[in-house]
């Protein structure tokens, strides 16, 4: 592995100076993906900058509309904060199932997201709630937040510092999971708010997407039984050796009945 310079900076503004004073400086949050491509030769940066010491982004702030979840908060963390159970009880759960317990104690929201695996969970929530992208330059909408396959809008030397989640009337969560990796051969997320319902899939396709079609018959009727006769098309979704695409648009409809199951059982 290339040599490379770490440094461990203790507040925001610290770390930003670090990352936009060299194009191959790149922040690290647990390490689970970042590690891994470096040992493997994929990535060679000159310089990290690990965020573990900056205790702003570890925070977890409960507001009557919203929630915020700092960057740096683990997944075991999510699982266990009692803020986050109370107001949005399916990103608990949603976290409980990511990877093993090695990997809920490394891996953080921030990087999940920065990261954007069309295999991971947490985009399917981030879009399907309507989350807010919060970095140290500007706040950026989910919708316009992930743009394909480990593609976001962040900018170069861009840290997330947070997600703000606005509180839903019903969310929730189901995956089928590789049971290898437990990551999402599909997962959808099914949420209802004030302005509609949103139905969010990962795992299916190169990145995160929504199904209006499903986010429609929702809509006029929030529950499983609303969604029996749509079918999603095979031709845009992944083939591997975990499951072709026609397989995966079949999960799509079962994980979507499931999530809207779980909202109800929830709310
Ligand atoms: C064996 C295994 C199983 C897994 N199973 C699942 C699963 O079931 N479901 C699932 O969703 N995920 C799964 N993951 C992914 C895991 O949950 C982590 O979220 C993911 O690997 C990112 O790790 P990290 O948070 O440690 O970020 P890192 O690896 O430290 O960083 C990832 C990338 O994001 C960048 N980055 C990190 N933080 C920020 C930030 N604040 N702002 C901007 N850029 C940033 C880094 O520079 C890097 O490019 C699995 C991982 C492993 C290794």
């Amino acid at each position: 592995m290339r040599a490379f310079a770490l440094h461990q900076p203790n507040s925001i503004s610290e770390a930003i100076a670090l990352l936009s004073g060299s194009p191959d400086c790149v922040p690290l949050a647990g390490g689970m993906t970042l590690l891994p491509t470096m040992k493997q030769r994929l990535a060679a940066p000159a310089a990290i900058v690990d965020l573990s010491k900056i205790p702003h982004l570890m925070e977890v702030a409960a507001e009557k509309d919203s929630l915020t979840i700092g960057a740096m908060v683990r997944h075991v963390s999510v699982t266990e904060s009692g803020a986050i159970r109370e107001k949005i009880p399916m990103l608990a759960a949603l976290a409980e199932g990511i990877g093993d317990p090695a990997v809920r104690n490394r891996g953080t929201i921030g990087g999940s997201v920065a990261n954007n695996d069309p295999s991971a969970d947490y985009p399917a929530a981030v879009l399907g709630l309507n989350a807010t992208i919060v970095t140290n330059k500007r706040e950026i909408r989910a919708d316009d937040f992930f743009l394909g396959l480990f593609q976001t809008a962040l900018e170069a030397g861009e840290l997330i510092t947070a997600l703000r989640f606005p509180i839903p009337l019903a969310a929730g969560y189901a995956k089928f999971k590789s049971p290898a990796s437990r990551y999402a051969l599909v997962g959808v997320c099914v949420a209802r708010s004030a302005a509609g319902v949103c139905v969010a899939v990962t795992g299916a396709g190169p990145g995160v997407f929504r199904v209006p079609a499903m986010e429609a018959a929702l809509g006029a009727s929030f529950e499983p039984g609303a969604l029996a006769s749509i079918k999603i098309g095979a031709g845009n979704l992944a083939s591997d050796i975990h499951g072709d695409a026609e397989y995966r648009a079949h999960l799509v409809t079962v994980m979507a009945k499931r999530a809207v199951a779980a909202a109800i059982h929830k709310s």
